[in-house]
């Protein structure tokens, strides 16, 4: 009996796997359609970034969707991952950048002003031509309002080119945020040479606060460093009115999180954005 349920949990996995590698595939393929055929499948969402003393939103944060024909809505979480293994992540970097671009040109028309927040892959930096790509996309006049988020891991490989690359980014203007911050290897002696003006903590460690007593003295600890460091905290995730009493005790300068507002299509954050406020509960 006991064979018998080994050879049946055999047999499951083994359907469990060819059944995502199933799905991979077709990610893949319909991945590929979509960037080659159909690039207005892609679209992005904003979520505010607040100044967590006096609440005023300081930039938004970019984040991809896709409404694929197949699949509907989906998340970065879904399709970025393959993007990035099958080498497809240079052309969603590419959409996102012109997309940002556009909406900055946008809303400048309309006298609104605003900075925006894009997510790079670590594995971009893999890529000599990076630094130019990015500066053929982003016109002069933009490249003050434009800031990328990368993570720890670009270090991982590459390190002193890689350092070279955000040097040049910085030099052209453009501001470079280190997210999910905590949950990567960086030693303290790299952090150091970073060209950054803002540590991300990461959503992990900000939930359960202020109950969680590790997750407090990670956040606590964090905090710290970043001055030490002489840049900006930044926690990711907020989502209570104590988690933000918490943060703002503990000294964090900024945030963003459900608990101000989700990411929102263009024309809902406008409306935010007008306001300069999200819809939060006013407080002292
Ligand atoms: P991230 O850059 O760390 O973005 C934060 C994620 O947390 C976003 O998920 C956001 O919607 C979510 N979030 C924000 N506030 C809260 C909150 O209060 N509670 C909870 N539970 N979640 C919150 P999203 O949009 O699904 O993005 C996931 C990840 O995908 C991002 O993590 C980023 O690493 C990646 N990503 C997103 N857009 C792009 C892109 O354009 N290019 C690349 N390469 N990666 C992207
Ligand atoms: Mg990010
Ligand atoms: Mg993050
Ligand atoms: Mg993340």
């Amino acid at each position: 009996l006991s064979r018998e349920t080994g050879k049946s949990e055999v047999m499951f996995f083994s359907k469990e796997l060819e059944r995502k590698i199933k799905q991979k595939i077709e990610v893949e393929g319909e991945l590929k359609k979509a960037i080659e055929n159909n690039p207005e499948e892609f679209y992005l969402e904003y979520q505010p970034i607040v100044d967590l003393k006096t609440l005023k939103i300081e930039k938004l944060e970019a984040l991809i969707r896709w409404n694929s024909s197949k699949f509907g809505k989906v998340y970065p979480d879904f399709f970025i991952p393959i993007a990035e293994e099958t080498g497809m992540i240079k052309d969603i970097t590419d959409i996102v950048i012109d997309k940002a671009v556009s909406q900055l040109q946008e809303w400048k028309s309309k006298g609104i002003e605003t900075k925006i927040s894009v997510n790079i892959s670590p594995s971009e930096f893999k890529d000599k031509n990076f630094v130019d790509r990015i500066k053929t996309k982003i016109p002069e006049e933009f490249r003050n309002y434009f800031a990328l988020e990368i993570t720890e891991n670009v270090l991982f490989e590459h390190t002193q080119s890689s350092i070279d690359k955000l040097k040049q980014l910085t030099d052209l203007g453009i501001e470079i945020l280190l997210d999910d911050f905590g949950t990567g290897y960086s030693s303290l002696t790299y952090l150091k040479k970073f060209p950054i003006t803002t540590l991300k903590i990461d959503r992990a460690f900000v939930k359960d606060i202020p109950d969680d007593k590790e997750n407090r003295g990670i956040v606590m600890t964090i905090i710290k460093l970043a001055r030490l460091l002489v840049v900006r905290s930044l926690a990711e995730g907020i989502e209570t009115k104590e988690q933000l009493i918490f943060l703002r005790k503990s000294g964090c300068q900024y945030g963003q999180g459900y608990y101000f507002s989700k990411p929102k299509n263009a024309s809902e954050i406008e409306k935010v954005l007008k306001k300069g406020f999200t819809d939060h509960e006013q407080f002292d």
